[in-house]
C-alpha cells in the first residue's frame, strides 16, 4: 500500500495558542492518521529560513516574530510569544517548502499537517495566523523559477485575507477561496476566485467552480487548505449543513480534481477548533492516501454527534479582548468573532 508522504516535526507544537487548539492539534492529527503516513526526514537551517521570511513579510515584522519585540507585533495573531514558538514558526515555514519540493519531485499528494497562515499579511499577523507560509513557499518556488504558477485552494471557513495581500499583485499566485461568511476583503484579479457559501448547498455550488479554475490557471503545484472549521458545529467557523460526510465528499472532490490533472499537491490543515477537528483533518489524510492507492470510494463517516461534543470556548469571555484595525464583522454575532485586520488579545483588557 502506498502511504502519504508527510513532512512533520513534533517541535511544530507549542503552548502559544493558549485558548485554541491551533498550536497543538497537529500532533493529534498525526497520531490519528499515522498508519497512512510516511514521515520524511527534512533539514532545517534556521538562519536561512528567517532570511527567507524577511523577503516575503516586512523585515521589521519578521524580526518582531523572531525576537518577540515589539511584543504587540509578535503577538498580533493573538498567541503568546516564546522563543520555542518563534522557532516552531520557522520550522513550519521551511517545512512547507520541503513538502512542495517532495510533491514536485514525486508527484501526488504530500501532507504537511499545519495551520495558521492565511490571515497573516505582509506586515502583521491576525486571526491565529502568524507567518504566511503559503505565500512564503509559493513565492520562493516562483522566485527560483521552479514553477510557473502556484495555486492555493483555501477551503478554511474564513477568507484568506492575508494571502490576498500577495495574490493581488502576483499573477503567478492563483487563489480559490470559499468562505462561510461575507466578511473579507475585495478580490478582483482574474486569477483569484472568491465565493461565499452560507450553507452546504451554496458550498456545493461554489465547489463546482474548482474544475474551471484549475483548467484556467493551470497551477504547477497546489497548496490545499483542507479547513475543518467549516464543520457545522465548529465554534469559530461552522457552515450550516456541512457535516462530516459533506467534508469527506469535499476532500474527495478536490483531491480527485487535482489527481486527474496530475497536479502535485501539498495538503495543509487550515482551521478547525471543535472537539472533532483532529478527526476531520485525519479524515482528509486517509482520503488522500486512499486516492493514491486508486481507491476513490467514499470513506464511511460517523454521523455527526449532537453539538454538545466538546468545543473550544474561551475560559472567560472577559479574557478575550478585540483590537480592531478596521471594520470587518463576522456573520455570527453570537460569538462576536471578527477575523483579520486586528487581533485577538488573550489576557486582561
Ligand atoms: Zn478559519
Amino acid at each position: 500500500m502506498r502511504t502519504l508522504a508527510t513532512v512533520w516535526d513534533e517541535r511544530y507544537c507549542t503552548a502559544a495558542a493558549r485558548s485554541v487548539n491551533s498550536t497543538t492539534k497537529q500532533a493529534d492529527v498525526v497520531a490519528m492518521a499515522v498508519s497512512v503516513l510516511d514521515v520524511r526526514p527534512t533539514t532545517f537551517d534556521e538562519e536561512a529560513t528567517w532570511r527567507d521570511v524577511a523577503k516575503v513579510h516586512l523585515p521589521s515584522y519578521a524580526q518582531a516574530v523572531r525576537t518577540g519585540f515589539p511584543r504587540s507585533l509578535a503577538e498580533s495573531q493573538g498567541f503568546t510569544w516564546s522563543p520555542a514558538f518563534a522557532t516552531a514558526l520557522a520550522r513550519i515555514w521551511a517545512g512547507q517548502y520541503a513538502a512542495a519540493e517532495i510533491a514536485l519531485a514525486e508527484g501526488g499528494f504530500v501532507f504537511h499537517p499545519v495551520s495558521g497562515a492565511h490571515h497573516a499579511g505582509i506586515g502583521s499577523g491576525g486571526g491565529f495566523c502568524t507567518l504566511n507560509f503559503l505565500a512564503g513557499a509559493a513565492l520562493r518556488l516562483i522566485r527560483e523559477g521552479r514553477v510557473e504558477r502556484v495555486g492555493i485552494i483555501d477551503l478554511d471557513a474564513h477568507q484568506g485575507n492575508g494571502t490576498f495581500e500577495w495574490v493581488r499583485g502576483e499573477a503567478r499566485l492563483a487563489h480559490f477561496d470559499i468562505s462561510g461568511s461575507s466578511w473579507g476583503v475585495d478580490v478582483t484579479p482574474k486569477w483569484a476566485t472568491y465565493r461565499v457559501a452560507h450553507n452546504a448547498r451554496q458550498y456545493d455550488t461554489a465547489l463546482r467552480e474548482l474544475d474551471a479554475w484549475l483548467d484556467d490557471v493551470r497551477p504547477s503545484v497546489v497548496f490545499y487548505q483542507a479547513g475543518a472549521d467549516c464543520w457545522q458545529y465548529d465554534h469559530v467557523g461552522g457552515i450550516t449543513g456541512v457535516d462530516r460526510a459533506f467534508l469527506a465528499r469535499r476532500d474527495m472532490r478536490v483531491l480527485s480534481a487535482l489527481m486527474v490533472r496530475n497536479i502535485p499537491t501539498v495538503i495543509n490543515l487550515g482551521g478547525g477548533y471543535s472537539g472533532v477537528a483532529a478527526t476531520l483533518h485525519a479524515q482528509t489524510a486517509v482520503i488522500a492516501a486512499r486516492l493514491l492507492n486508486g481507491d476513490a470510494t467514499l470513506i464511511e463517516v460517523e454521523p455527526d454527534a449532537d453539538p454538545t461534543v466538546p468545543i473550544w470556548r474561551p475560559r472567560q469571555r472577559e479574557d478575550l479582548a478585540w483590537r480592531p484595525r478596521h471594520r470587518h464583522y463576522g456573520r455570527d454575532r453570537r460569538h462576536a468573532h471578527r477575523w483579520g485586520g486586528g487581533s485577538w488579545r488573550v489576557g486582561p483588557r
